[in-house]
């Protein structure tokens, strides 16, 4: 099977680079689509206006209705045609930023990602998640290609609420041990081949500057300021987790967070938030060395990530429900193939209460 990596064209991160947008933005097209949300537009209006206003460029904003759905984006579509728009730019939060891609994708013009918070690896890859006009989960869109620009504000993200750069980390956190599961497997990852030494080395990397840099930089978001350590988990979280998953591969986390979608009570949870929770449930599902298991526990206490139920919100689980969500991480075509053994959905039972228990006792 042939090795492959894919990562966005280019990746900038730096404070108040939103200043700088056109400067970065301007060889990929002269009439740019930028789409944000009532909220963020409020941030990003003027910043950005300023930075187009000694350029050739121009630029039209055009609010973001909320969902990425195919109403919105043949919407959008339109938008590009009637005005002869050659590159778009999605300013925001997950949902903005995919509706970006795919209407990229749709239009074949270049897309520009700025994302406004670090709560997941998603920016930087090639796939967009579509949602119908009520919210419900509709398909993957898998692109031909990862962001042409991906920019990262730092001052911006300093403003973000710390839980989002908490549950960020999370999802980060699974990407080192997904990978080195897949690895072992000698399984495809996201981005069609089996990993390459790079993958792997940015998956580590990845998740060494979480031990090393989550802490502090979850404090300095709690004070809106910008530290060294909050620079190293914003590249790690984006950029570091971005690449080391779509190209490392998925395995057991990510498919115990899908799982876990059935239990009602774990909606309110975000994405990282959950994925937290099935890095727990993989590391005992392999195994894996107590010191391994132990640092976790650690990392995650200190960064307020969830280690059981309890911390999730759920006192007394039901088992049944346990036994469901097991069972829908174990579906076909779910990345839990990917781990290095024959997985059943007994055994992902048993690691999930397990976990549970075991991060129960870690914070007791
Ligand atoms: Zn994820």
């Amino acid at each position: 099977m042939d090795k492959i990596i894919l990562s966005p064209s280019k990746y900038v991160q730096g404070y108040n680079t939103i200043e700088r947008l056109e400067v970065y933005t301007s060889s990929l097209g002269k009439n740019s689509l930028i789409i944000a949300d009532d909220f963020i537009t409020k941030i990003i209006k003027e910043p950005v206006s300023n930075s187009y206003q000694n350029s050739s460029s121009n630029i039209l904003f055009e609010k973001f209705n909320g969902e990425c759905s195919k109403t919105e984006i043949n919407r959008l579509m339109e938008i590009i045609q009637q005005n002869k728009i050659d590159s778009i730019v999605g300013i925001g939060g997950g949902k903005t930023l995919d509706t970006a891609k795919a209407v990229s994708y749709y239009a074949k013009i270049p897309v520009v990602i700025v994302p406004t918070i670090a709560s997941t690896d998603a920016p930087c890859s090639a796939l967009s998640v579509i949602y119908t006009d009520e919210g419900v989960f509709s398909e993957y869109l898998f692109l031909s290609k990862n962001p042409d620009l991906v920019i990262m504000d730092t001052k911006i993200i300093a403003n973000a609420p710390v839980r989002l750069l908490a549950a960020g980390m999370g999802d980060a956190l699974a990407t080192y041990f997904e990978a080195r599961a897949c690895t072992a497997a000698n399984k495809k990852t996201m981005a069609g081949g089996t990993a390459t030494k790079a993958s792997a080395a940015l998956a580590e990397l990845c998740y060494n500057t979480l031990l090393s840099d989550g802490y502090l930089a979850k404090l300095s978001v709690e004070n809106k300021v910008v530290t060294k350590s909050l620079e190293n988990i914003i590249e790690a979280n984006t950029y570091l987790s971005g690449v080391g998953f779509e190209s490392g591969g998925l395995a057991a986390a990510h498919a115990i967070h899908n799982g876990l979608t059935v239990v009602e009570e774990l909606h309110h949870l975000y994405h990282g938030e959950k994925v937290t929770f099935g890095v727990l449930v993989q590391l005992v599902l392999e195994n894996a060395p107590k010191n391994e298991i132990e640092d976790v526990l650690s990392f995650c206490k200190k960064i307020n990530l969830p280690v059981c139920f309890k911390d999730m919100g759920i006192e007394n689980i039901n088992k049944e429900k346990i036994y469901e969500a097991a069972k829908l991480a174990c579906a076909e075509g779910e990345t839990i193939y990917n781990m290095p053994f024959e997985v059943t959905v007994d055994d992902v039972y048993s690691a999930i209460l397990t976990a549970n228990s075991l991060g129960e006792d870690f914070s007791s």
